[in-house]
């Protein structure tokens, strides 16, 4: 059985609670971070405290913990579950309190879960044969930049593409495609131009997706960070999208489209092998 972490407290996760009032559960009140273990050594764990924090302040939120201290809770969960490679969730929820749609003034204690989960991220049939994906209307909340919890949207149609036999969606925003249900979107252009929409309150900042563009402005490869549509996408030489779990994962259709030549393109393979071998060497 695994052990969890909730409150200070490790324990095994069928003892594990939080309150019914917690405001995560009644109003999706609570941001979140997935952060990778390779190797048992936590992928960009910075970057994601970094964004956490990013998220908290955007809603009004406190985390009454240091990093170091949120790293030794990472720590500890990966060595007592023994999690050579999956991930560790961390929820920072608003706490508990009378329901209410205002935030409560003063008084409420956030509400801390992390837990740990094994999966394999490196050798995926997926990550090797390419994802199919279909593209339906974003109808999320316009702030996709904070990392809450709230995500009935991004579930519910990947669950669709699923029952509709592929793998995720694309979803898109006035004609231009803004990310995937849980990463983000980039395509090759026929010129040999990696494009991948900017950052905006449109889309998550991702942490993946920070380190594949550096690896990409070392490699000198063409890269424009600018919204497309869903016509350039089908008719592009590849296409691909990351994430902390997916990595780079290739993109060989668009609702049905054949991308390239329906494999893995070169420029997705070449930067899931550099994001690999460098996001590994950098893991602590
Ligand atoms: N976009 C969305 C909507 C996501 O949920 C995620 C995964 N958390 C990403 C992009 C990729 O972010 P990251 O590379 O930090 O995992």
């Amino acid at each position: 059985m695994r052990t969890v972490y909730v409150n200070g407290k490790y324990l095994p996760e069928n003892e594990a609670t939080v309150s019914v009032f917690d405001r995560g559960f009644l109003f999706a009140d609570a941001v979140y971070e997935v952060t990778a273990v390779f190797d048992g050594r936590l992928v960009d764990f910075h970057g994601h405290m970094t964004r956490l924090r990013r998220s908290l302040s955007e809603l009004q939120m406190e985390l009454p913990a240091s990093d170091a201290e949120i790293l030794a809770i990472h720590r500890e969960l990966v060595r007592v579950n023994n999690v050579t490679e999956g991930i560790v969730y961390t929820q920072v929820s608003r706490g508990s309190a009378d329901r209410d749609f205002l935030f409560p003034d003063v008084g409420l204690t956030s509400t801390v879960v992390l837990f740990t989960q094994h999966k394999n991220l490196i050798d995926n049939p997926t990550g090797r044969r390419g994802l199919h994906v279909i593209t339906v209307p974003d109808q999320r909340w316009r702030r996709c930049d904070i990392k809450t919890v709230q995500l009935l949207y991004s579930s519910l149609a990947k669950t669709r593409a699923k029952q509709q036999g592929a793998d995720d969606v694309w979803m898109v925003l006035d004609g231009f495609v803004t990310e995937g249900s849980s990463n983000n979107a980039y395509i090759v252009n026929q010129d040999g131009t990696i494009v991948t929409r900017e950052l905006s309150n449109d889309i998550l900042h991702g942490i993946t997706r920070h380190a594949v563009v550096r690896c990409a402005r070392n490699l000198q490869m063409p890269l424009a960070e600018r919204p497309f549509t869903v016509d350039e996408a089908r008719s592009a030489r590849e296409a691909f999208s990351t994430s902390a779990t997916g990595l780079v994962s290739p993109v060989t259709s668009i609702d049905g489209v054949t991308i390239g030549d329906g494999k893995p393109g070169p420029v997705a393979t070449r930067l899931r092998d550099i994001y690999l071998e460098s996001s590994r060497a950098n893991a602590i």
